[in-house]
């Protein structure tokens, strides 16, 4: 694969944000293992066995709630051969219809000739009491069940990696309603090449760097044609638009522009990926953003304090996630994350992203997650105080003239990072789960 070489990063703290690198050629040819800058320095290629070896050290999660079979049969077929696959569902589980086990199912006969993965069922009471008593009861609704929602089954996945895939180094998501099968194998090369830019596989895997996917276009049928000229989701231009607002008031020097705050398809070092606190629900990736940023500034506009728990955590309802009551529920964690570099690349796709178009409702839902994100994440520096008070009300005149009420601006469930697991605990307890199946 080759892409343009990065240029230009905009710095926050000890956080890098690149701006957009775009894929020029999928595939860069059969060279060694190094990379191959070209000669005017402007794209760089990413050989197959750079890749291969990284791909080789990588999970791919992929959340799946009631998505067609040959859909999910389609991503399944998109992800590389050498990543291990987990498959993380809430689908339904009814007498009548056990959409589950048809997906594992699937799974099973994909992966006959040899490929690596696993699915686990976001409602198994097993996996449930697992992550509560390795030391997470964050994630369990009052059920006693893993809440529902996008990012909470995310978690989960990252938790089945933690503890039950040692060897895994990256880990890497995508969505399970993505209708074309090359796009998905296009996202893991991108993740791929991500990691082998920024310097991956080397001796020193510990840096933190993340992937986060630009789709090259997300195309809608209109009056019976494709028009590709979409270039961005209706959520994403108004969660992007607010977080760009936000960074120009912090940016140390350039400006990198971000395309991507609603990227489900995006990847992480698997060390950086412990250490993140995650969002519930559709919160989970702009989330990523806003408390890498938040983190990092608090600690550069306060160097004599510790993280202050009121900055390292909030909880509340979320729209596609179970609502709560409880109190914060990271407050109290503090994680050695604030004075680690973390690199975030952004990379455009050449394939576009096509998945079923969804009503103007969950769209609402969406860019309120995302922007109820921003809103209670801010930073809390004196510093910055004003500008942070006018952004916080011209946010908030958007939402009441779009919608009418403020109730877009719920705070979005908060976790803990998964560093706080005991992983010898939930890998026995995880082997307990009736839905877990392993390949
Ligand atoms: P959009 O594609 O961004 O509009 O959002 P979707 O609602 O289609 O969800 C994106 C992905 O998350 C799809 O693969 C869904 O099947 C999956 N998903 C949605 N809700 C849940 C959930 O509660 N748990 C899990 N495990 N996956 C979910």
């Amino acid at each position: 694969m080759r892409v343009t070489t990065p240029t230009n990063p905009g710095h926050v703290g000890h956080i890098t944000i690149d701006r957009e690198i775009e894929v020029v050629e999928l595939d860069a040819g059969e060279a060694p293992t190094r990379l191959i800058a070209d000669p005017n320095g402007e794209t760089v290629g990413v050989p197959p066995l750079t890749l291969n070896k990284i791909l080789s050290k990588m999970a791919i999660i992929v959340p799946c709630k009631n998505e067609p079979p040959e859909t999910i049969r389609g991503v399944l077929t998109g992800i590389p051969k050498s990543c291990t696959i987990i498959l993380v569902s809430n689908s339904r589980r009814a007498h009548s219809e056990d959409r589950y086990a048809r997906e594992a199912a699937i799974l099973q006969e994909f992966c006959k000739h040899g490929r690596k993965a696993l699915a686990i069922h976001q409602k198994d009471p097993c996996a449930a009491a697992a992550i509560c008593s390795a030391g997470m009861p964050e994630l369990l609704d009052a059920a006693r069940l893993i809440r529902n929602g996008k990012g909470e089954g995310m978690i989960l996945g990252l938790a089945v990696v933690a503890a039950l895939c040692p060897d895994v180094q990256y880990v890497g998501f995508v969505d399970a309603d993505s209708k074309i099968p090359g796009s998905t194998h296009e996202y893991c090369r991108i993740f791929a090449s991500g990691f082998a830019v920024s310097g991956h596989p080397s001796p020193s895997e510990d840096e933190h760097v993340m992937v986060r996917v630009h789709w090259s276009a997300k195309p809608k049928v209109r009056e019976g044609r494709i028009d590709f000229s979409v270039a961005e989701g209706r959520s994403s231009c108004v969660v992007n638009y607010w977080l760009n607002r936000y960074l120009n008031l912090v940016w140390e020097g350039h400006a990198a522009q971000v395309t991507t705050a609603n990227a489900g398809e995006h990847a992480m070092t698997m060390s950086l990926a412990l250490k993140m606190r995650m969002a519930g629900g559709y919160a989970i990736e702009p989330f990523h953003y806003v408390d890498l940023l938040k983190r990092q500034l608090n600690l550069v506009a306060t160097p004599n304090t510790s993280p202050p728990a009121s900055v390292i955590g909030s909880e509340g309802v979320h729209s596609d996630s179970d609502s709560v009551t409880s109190s914060d529920s990271s407050s109290s964690y503090s994680s050695s994350l604030e004075s680690i570099p973390v690199r975030v690349m952004q990379i455009r796709s050449l394939n576009p992203h096509f998945h079923n178009e969804t009503g103007d409702d969950h769209i609402t839902a969406m860019w309120g997650t995302g922007l109820s994100t921003i809103y209670h994440h801010l930073l809390d520096s004196s510093e910055y105080d004003d500008k942070m008070a006018d952004l916080k009300s011209e946010m908030e005149e958007f939402v009441m003239e779009k919608t009418g009420n403020m109730n877009s601006l719920h705070p979005p469930m908060v976790y803990p990072p998964l560093e706080v697991l005991d992983l010898p605990l939930l890998a026995s307890g995880l082997q307990r789960a009736t839905s877990l199946q392993q390949i």
